[in-house]
């Protein structure tokens, strides 16, 4: 049984637009403002190495996160749904901190077990931790939640920090 802790949304004064250019198909996302510099910084020594990190989902309102979990219910049965998306409250994408990455160069690998094996995610595990980033749900995670290789978290600073551990 997966467990979900609750999160509260970020405040919308926290919140800021991350630059399109960091964004699958220049989307819209948004992330907590301390997030943003640690990931601008992350992305841009991983281009260093010709690894190119987009955004796939950022910070999520209350409402977006209701018509994530009742898809997840359709897609997966309402037993099981939680495996793969928190309940509305209860996801880190409230917070303004938690990022799904992915690679521009993989777009097949979008939130898929596949994201695993790409060079994105290898280089993502050996180091998003100094950039303040950590990986929320590694493999048998004790939350019990399905493993989520694009799913990190900023807890870069001493309030994102207590955020995710107390
Ligand atoms: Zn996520």
């Amino acid at each position: 049984m997966a467990i979900h802790y609750p999160y509260e949304c970020a405040e919308e004064k926290d919140l800021i637009q991350i630059p399109l250019a960091y964004c699958r198909n220049q989307r819209h996302f948004y992330c907590h403002r301390d997030t943003l510099p640690a990931f601008i910084s992350l992305c841009d020594a991983a281009k260093i190495v010709d690894i190119h990190l987009v955004v796939i989902s950022g910070f999520r309102d209350l409402a977006f996160q209701t018509e994530l979990y009742e898809d997840a219910q359709r897609r997966h049965g309402v037993e099981s749904a939680s495996l793969w998306v928190a309940p509305s409250g209860h996801s880190e994408h409230h917070t303004g901190y938690a990022l799904d990455l992915a690679d521009k160069n993989h777009p097949e690998t979008d939130d898929e077990p596949g994201f695993e094996s790409t060079p994105a995610a290898a280089w993502l595990l050996a180091n998003a931790p100094s950039h303040g980033f950590e990986l929320s749900f590694p493999k048998d995670n004790l939350q019990g939640v399905g493993y989520e290789p694009w799913h990190w978290r900023f807890c870069g600073t001493p309030t994102a920090r207590k955020r995710f551990h107390n």
